[in-house]
């Protein structure tokens, strides 16, 4: 584990920084923000669970996830 500086962006609902990479599961990795609870995409390591993170983008003004595929 690491202190300080952390790569995973803000929170994009409550713009929170308190924001950590857990393992929910064996192999299985996500974002958690400790300020409101939200959850970020599942994926494989925590590397991959902080870019998925951080590439999510939100409709503005309304709080809802844009997906995107490919
Ligand atoms: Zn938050």
């Amino acid at each position: 584990m690491t202190n300080g500086e952390s790569m995973i962006a803000p929170c994009p609902f409550c713009a929170g920084v308190r924001t950590e990479v857990v393992e929910i599961d064996v192999g299985k990795w996500m974002v958690e923000c400790r300020d409101c609870q939200t959850t970020g995409p599942i994926d494989n390591s925590p590397g991959l669970a902080e870019e998925r993170w951080n590439d999510r983008q939100l409709y503005p003004g309304t709080g809802r996830e844009i997906r995107r595929y490919g």
